[in-house]
């Protein structure tokens, strides 16, 4: 597939002369949030002419929106091979310190859950995105455009940060450089200008590729789906796992650099009578010693076929005491657009 998405190219890449066309391009696609050439109104007729001609904007289409009851939208794009993508728009409540008075106040804000590949090749037990398999990595584009439609169709604000959350469907590790040019992409300053530290890459451990991030240093964060504290039963759920133990792991994240207030996050799925009694807890809390860590806590979101189970409220909470006891920070996730199949692991190719 030949890649001639204008949203593939960092600023610099653009073939348009002089250089400052390049930046009111920009300020179309990630300001204005323009679809068109031709609404680009300070870029003369002849040079629209030649945009058009070597690049597209039609990356990706909107094909479907479903609304949870919580608040939570999905969108499903289709790309121009036909493959389908599924992004999500949360909601989540975050506390803030108000610079005026000094006060704690609470506020909306929009987290994007972003797609990173056509299915997945890891093939994780209890996660739906490994049923469909593995059909292409995106490429830089398809993802910066999931973010791009995002904003306009929600119409957000182009100075209003939101956060990124590399969770939708895909490995993001396993798409190394499209997701290095993504983030370089949609943090330019002349662009999105999404924060570095707004955005999170979570990862099934691919730890040659959580290596190359630290040497890259792009100030981002990362999550480990961790799920599990033996090797056994995380071969089991994780099959990359054989490859990628959990004690190899550790040790290179113990090596990424954390922001002072944001700390490595590892997140732990919760199976009913499979890792959610107090004794992983325990093993848990000595495994993350020494490293910054903060632990969320997913319900088992359970789909067709499945044979694992969402575990008990009070199994959770007794989790999540336990660390709590041992000075982790731990929080629950709310299991956020169950109803319309836009939680965490629920997220697929569709036929339309
Ligand atoms: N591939 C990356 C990111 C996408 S998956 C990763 O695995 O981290 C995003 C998160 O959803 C991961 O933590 C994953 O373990 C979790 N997940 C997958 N299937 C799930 C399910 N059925 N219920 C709850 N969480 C699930
Ligand atoms: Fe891939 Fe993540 Fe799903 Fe595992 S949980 S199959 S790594 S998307």
């Amino acid at each position: 597939m030949v890649d001639d998405s204008i949203y593939s190219l960092g600023l610099d890449e653009i073939d348009i002369k002089p250089s400052f066309r390049s930046t009111q391009i920009y300020n179309w696609l990630y300001k204005k949030y323009v679809d068109n050439f031709d609404d680009m109104k300070n870029i003369p007729k002849e040079q629209i002419v030649q945009l058009k001609k070597i690049y597209s904007l039609d990356t990706i289409k909107l094909s479907n929106i479903e609304k949870s009851s919580d608040g939570t939208i999905k969108y499903l794009f289709t790309l121009k091979d036909g493959n389908t993508i599924e992004a999500v728009l949360l909601l989540m409540s975050e506390k803030k310190i108000d610079k005026k008075d000094g006060y704690i106040k609470k506020s909306e804000q929009y987290t994007f859950c972003i797609s990173s590949q056509v299915g997945c090749k890891i093939g994780c037990s209890f996660c739906l995105t490994a049923k469909s398999g593995f059909k292409r990595d995106l490429t830089a584009g398809e993802m910066v455009a999931q973010v791009v439609y995002l904003k306009k169709l929600n119409n957000i604000d182009q100075n209003r940060s939101v956060n990124i959350v590399y969770m939708g469907m895909g490995e993001p590790l396993d798409n190394y450089n499209n997701l290095v040019k993504t983030i370089k992409i949609i943090s330019s300053k002349d662009g999105l200008d999404l924060n570095t530290r707004r955005q999170t890459i979570s990862t099934s451990g691919v730890t040659n590729k959580i290596k190359q991030l630290i040497e890259d240093d792009l100030g981002v964060q990362l999550a480990i789906s961790l799920h599990a504290v033996n090797d056994k039963l995380r071969d089991e759920l994780i099959p990359l796992n054989k490859k990628h133990n959990i004690s190899s792991i550790l040790d290179i994240v113990k090596k990424f650099p954390v922001d002072k207030r944001k700390k490595i996050l590892f997140e732990y799925l919760m199976i009913k009578d499979l890792n959610d009694d107090v004794a992983s807890a325990k093993t848990l809390s000595k495994l993350l010693k020494g490293i910054d860590a903060k632990v969320n806590l997913i319900y088992f979101n359970p789909f067709d076929g499945t044979s694992y189970s969402r575990p008990s409220k009070i199994s959770m909470i007794k989790f999540q005491e336990y660390l709590n006891s041992q000075k982790i920070i731990c929080t629950i996730r709310q299991s956020k657009g169950l109803d319309i199949s836009a939680a965490c692991g629920q997220l697929r190719q569709k036929q339309i």
